[in-house]
């Protein structure tokens, strides 16, 4: 489920991001996801753009799991983990998360990737 359609980064390959939407609104969220469950979903896996920009993605998380999806997860650039975020949304109750990693160098597909830090990996592995 798209939470909000804006992303840091701008990957040559990716129509699923733009710079200028605002996050889509909790309870619209919301509606859609006892929608989804009345429809008998068997999991949410929560993804944007980029999920962690969305300033209510704990209270998402939470909502996913109080309706008792088989699984709650989430599709992440990982470019905001840092400690603080991830027992934040450890506490909200994730359950899986997919970090996605194209490159090690931006180049003309990974545009404005960042320099690879091995310093996120430990965080994620530490957390
Ligand atoms: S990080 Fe993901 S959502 Fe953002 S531009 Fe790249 S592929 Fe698209």
């Amino acid at each position: 489920m798209v939470v909000i359609r804006r992303c840091n980064l701008s990957c040559g390959y990716c129509s699923e991001y733009d710079k200028s939407s605002d996050p889509v609104p909790v309870q619209v969220l919301e509606d859609r996801l006892r929608k989804l469950k009345e429809l008998g979903t068997f999991g949410i896996s929560l993804t944007g753009g980029e999920p962690t920009l969305h300033p209510d993605l704990p209270r998402i998380i939470r909502t996913c799991r109080k309706l008792r999806f088989y699984r709650t997860s989430m599709i992440t650039n990982g470019f905001f983990l840092n400690p603080e975020m991830i027992e934040t949304l450890n506490q909200a109750g994730l359950q899986k998360m997919q970090i996605s990693i194209d490159g090690v160098h931006g180049n003309e597909t990974t545009q404005n990737l960042p320099a690879f830090s091995s310093s996120m990996i430990a965080t994620v592995r530490s957390n």
